[in-house]
This record gives structure tokens, C-alpha cells and sequence, in this order.
């Protein structure tokens, strides 16, 4: 007999035990969790070649809405201290950092990962566990060109940051190589099904020059070539084949780990309630774990944000805009990259399964899947893929994504603040917006402005109250 522990608690197993039999022996689909053993994250292909002994320490989770293994097993990883380059003039205390970030989803991972890469440190709360809000739920698509009809602010910075991901993917290989974050530049289909739908995928055609974007027309025979599939009733499409997606779970897991690699202290349960000011400036963040001095402070805590600047008397006007999704399985992968129609989406994921997408709703923090969200969401899924009806339904989730009036993201200087900078509002596209967001802002941090590419974005575009 041997012990070993599982997600906290300590278990006996006969002997030494394969991980595959372990996870066998639990009645766990392996598609759908992650395993770290000892703080190393497994590799699936590599699960056989795992044989846990007396002393190990196992950690599973579920991918969606279940956990994060960031989370759990990151007390076991080994810190090195940060690379400290930085020119900000330091009065962080002992328990604080140059710059502390509230909120640790992919905005705040993201920024805290540039900043860690210019010798900055840097001090990431979240109120919960890292990764787990809107971060967690979303389908991974990573589409500029979603919605558009002519290029806008946002279409060019969700290019620029789609430009930026393969260089990040790759360095991410080499900070956390145990990660595979799923990437894939495997193209977005867009469908139509009728002449309407249909002009209007062709009125983004014209602007292809101007984006240096390669869209193909395609008419419903050759949609259903290139995905077989695909419901008789689309009568064409556009793809776009340098679109893609990724894991947004093992994305984040791997930034937030890099970023630990690099010195960056996340703390977990830990919510920033408020702060104490000085002559204009934030100079701590009070938690339920005492204060923490900062230099400069960050607010990308998605659509709590506004709460948050509320308590420096600035109104952020990001909202929650609820999205439910739902994972189909059960058959041969249906399609092989993402397709999106005008009422819904579907992403093929590596575990085998279809995510489908997503209802978007202002109903506040409301945080539950509904009946009528999930058969808005299946009803549109098999009008893409009517097989999908003989689909089984794996589960479903909801998340709340940080909205914003003009539907631009809020990134910039909070106003009358010297030393508080604002990072959310990203709505339908804060994964693919993750690695731009980041340099943006660590960048505006180190010059101690924005830069012009923040302008479109900056907080202080809408009424603004300080009343404090
Ligand atoms: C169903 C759905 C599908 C989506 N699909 C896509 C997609 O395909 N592609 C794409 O690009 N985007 C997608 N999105 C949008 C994307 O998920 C969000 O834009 C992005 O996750 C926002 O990240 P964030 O870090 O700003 O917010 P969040 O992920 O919400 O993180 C904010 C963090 O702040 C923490 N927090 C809150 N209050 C405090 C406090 N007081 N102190 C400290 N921490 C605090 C929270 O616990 C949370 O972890 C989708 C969203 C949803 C809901």
C-alpha cells in the first residue's frame, strides 16, 4: 500500500499505480480534465508513462467551470526572483510590489507577464482563483474580423494581437513547455443562409487590402467541400484562413505560470476591497490578507471593475454581458476549424468535443445557464451541423463577459488618478485581445503615459464623476 494525495485529501492505493488506472478508477473522461503530479502538468499523451508513488502529489481538474490547476499546483513550483531592470522609482513594501494588479484573468495575467518581462515586479489578487470568470469560459476563437463591417479601432487592435500570438505561443513553449495551449491559425468560416447574411459577409470583402487579410468568398458547395458537414441550407461563405484559435484555459495556466517564473506573486482568494491614497496616487491595496503598497495599480478585474473604481469615485462603465455554451460530443469531430453563423458559432476543441456559442445577454451578475440560453444556443448549433442533433451534451457554462457602452475596450489612465490604470471592456474578445492588452499597458506603465495606439480605448472618453 502507498499513500498519495488527490486534490488536497489523502488516498491509499494498492501499490504503485499507473495515472491512466487511477483516473480510470475515479470514472474520469480524461478529455475533459487536466492532471499536474507533483506540480508538473501532464502532458495527456504522456499519462501512460506516469506511474505514481508513495508521497505524490496529484492535482485533476475539470477544464471548464470545474478549477484551475494553475491554481492548485502552484504553491509546489519553485520561484525564481524577478530579473529587475526596472525604472520606476520603487516605495513598493516589503508585502507589496511595484505594481499590484487586481483581477487575474487573462487581462491581468497578461499584463503582469509583460511587466515581469521589462524587470518590473508585480503583485496579481484575485478574488477568487486565477483564470476562472469569463477567462475560463470562453470558446478560445480568435477572430478580428468577427462581427465587422468596416475596420474600426478594435478590428486593428485585435489584428495587431492576432499578429503577436504566434511570437507568444512560442515563448510560452519555452517558459512553460509542459503547457500545450492549443493554437491553431486554422482559419474562420463564415457562413450565410440566405442572400442577406450572405451580403453582408461580402461587404467586409472590400477592406481586405487595408487589413492585409487574405478573405476567401465561397459559394455553398465549396463551404460543404471544405466542410462536408455543414447544413445544405448555407448558400456561401467567407473564410478567413489566418484566423484561429487556442485553449483560453491552457493559455492562461501557461501566462500565468511563465509569469510566476519570472517573479510575479499571484495570490489567490484574496480581493482587493479597496485602497489608501495619497496626493492623487494609490499607494495600497487593502485586502482581507492586510495592505499591499504599490507603486502603480492596475484595474483588470473584468466587469468588477466597476465596483472597484467606484471606491475611487470613477465610474468604469464596464457591464456583465452573460454568455452560455454548451460542449457536444458523442460522434466523429463534425467539423475541423471554427465556424460562425449569424446566430451562433461552433469550435472544434482537441479533446474531441464542439464547444457551441454563445447567447449574449445584459442580465447583470447573474451567473447561471437557463433553459431557453441553452436551447438558443443547441438550435443554432444544429442549424450549422444538423447532425449535431444525435450529439450528446457534455455540459454547459456561463460566463460574464466585461462589456462596454461603445463596445470598445476601456484601457488607459483612470482619470484623476496619477497612478491607476484601467484594463478591461473586452467583451466578445478579451482572449484574443490578451497579448496586446498586455504590451499596451505593461508599455504605457514603464513610460508612465499611454501610447497612441491606447487612445481609441482611453477611460475618460465617458462621463466621468470624481467624488471623492
Ligand atoms: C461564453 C463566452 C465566450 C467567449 N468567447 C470568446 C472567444 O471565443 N474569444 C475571445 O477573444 N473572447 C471570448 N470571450 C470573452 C473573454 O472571455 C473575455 O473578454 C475575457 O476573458 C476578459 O478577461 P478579463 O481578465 O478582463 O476578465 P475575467 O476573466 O472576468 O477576469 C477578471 C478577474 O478579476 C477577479 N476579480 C473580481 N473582483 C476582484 C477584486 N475586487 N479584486 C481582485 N480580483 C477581482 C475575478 O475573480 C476574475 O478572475 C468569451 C466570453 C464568454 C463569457
Amino acid at each position: 500500500m502507498i499513500s498519495v494525495t488527490i486534490n488536497g485529501k489523502p488516498r491509499t492505493l494498492r501499490g504503485e499505480t499507473p495515472l491512466p488506472q487511477l483516473l480510470h478508477s475515479l470514472k474520469l473522461d480524461v478529455r475533459l480534465i487536466a492532471v499536474a503530479v507533483n506540480g508538473d502538468v501532464i502532458p495527456k499523451n504522456q499519462y501512460k508513462a506516469v506511474v505514481l508513488r508513495a508521497g505524490d502529489v496529484v492535482e485533476i481538474v475539470r477544464m471548464v467551470g470545474g478549477g484551475s490547476l494553475e491554481a492548485r499546483s502552484s504553491k509546489l513550483e519553485a520561484r525564481t526572483p524577478p530579473h529587475r531592470t526596472s525604472s520606476l522609482e520603487s516605495r513598493a513594501s516589503s508585502v507589496g510590489a511595484e505594481v499590484v494588479v487586481a483581477g487575474a484573468g487573462i487581462i491581468g495575467c497578461a499584463i503582469a507577464y509583460e511587466l515581469s518581462r521589462r524587470g518590473v515586479s508585480c503583485l496579481l489578487l484575485d478574488s477568487r482563483r486565477a483564470g476562472m470568470a469569463a477567462t475560463n469560459a470562453a470558446a478560445g476563437i480568435l477572430a478580428p474580423l468577427a462581427e465587422f463591417r468596416r475596420p474600426d479601432a478594435l478590428v486593428h487592435l485585435g489584428l495587431a494581437s492576432l499578429r503577436l500570438y504566434p511570437e507568444w505561443v512560442e515563448r510560452l513553449r519555452e517558459q512553460a513547455p509542459e503547457v500545450d495551449v492549443e493554437f491553431a491559425r486554422n482559419g474562420v468560416l463564415r457562413v450565410a443562409f440566405d442572400g442577406e447574411e450572405m451580403a453582408e459577409l461580402r461587404a467586409g470583402l472590400r477592406y481586405q487590402a487595408e487589413l492585409g487579410m487574405e478573405l476567401i468568398e465561397l459559394d455553398g458547395a465549396t463551404v460543404r467541400e471544405v466542410e462536408p458537414r455543414l447544413s445544405p441550407r448555407i448558400v456561401g461563405g467567407v473564410l478567413c484562413p489566418e484566423e484561429g484559435q487556442v485553449s483560453n484555459q491552457m493559455f492562461t495556466i501557461a501566462l500565468s505560470r511563465a509569469a510566476r517564473k519570472r517573479g510575479v506573486r499571484i495570490i489567490e482568494s484574496c480581493p482587493a476591497l479597496g485602497f489608501r491614497a495619497r496626493d492623487g496616487r494609490v499607494v495600497a491595496v487593502r485586502t482581507p490578507q492586510g495592505e499591499f503598497a504599490c507603486d502603480r495599480l492596475v484595474l483588470a478585474a473584468g466587469p468588477w471593475t466597476r465596483p472597484l473604481a467606484r471606491k475611487l469615485g470613477v465610474d468604469v462603465p464596464t457591464r456583465p454581458m452573460r454568455g452560455q455554451m454548451l460542449a457536444m460530443g458523442g460522434m466523429v469531430t463534425p467539423i475541423h476549424a471554427v465556424v460562425w453563423g449569424a446566430r451562433g458559432y461552433l469550435v472544434p476543441r482537441a479533446n474531441g468535443l464542439v464547444f457551441a456559442g454563445a447567447t449574449v445577454e445584459d442580465v447583470g451578475f447573474r451567473l447561471r445557464t437557463t433553459k431557453a440560453g441553452l436551447a438558443q444556443v443547441r438550435r443554432a448549433a444544429c442549424e450549422l451541423v444538423p447532425q449535431l442533433r444525435h450529439a450528446s451534451e457534455h455540459f454547459s457554462w456561463v460566463g460574464l463577459r466585461p462589456g462596454s457602452p461603445d463596445g470598445l475596450p476601456i484601457m488607459g489612465p483612470l482619470p484623476g488618478w496619477e497612478n491607476v490604470t484601467v484594463a478591461t471592456g473586452h467583451f466578445r474578445n478579451g482572449i484574443l485581445l490578451a497579448p496586446i492588452t498586455g504590451q499596451l499597458i505593461a508599455q504605457a506603465i514603464l513610460d508612465g503615459r499611454p501610447g497612441e495606439a491606447l487612445a481609441p480605448f482611453d477611460p475618460g472618453r465617458f462621463t466621468l464623476s470624481n467624488t471623492s
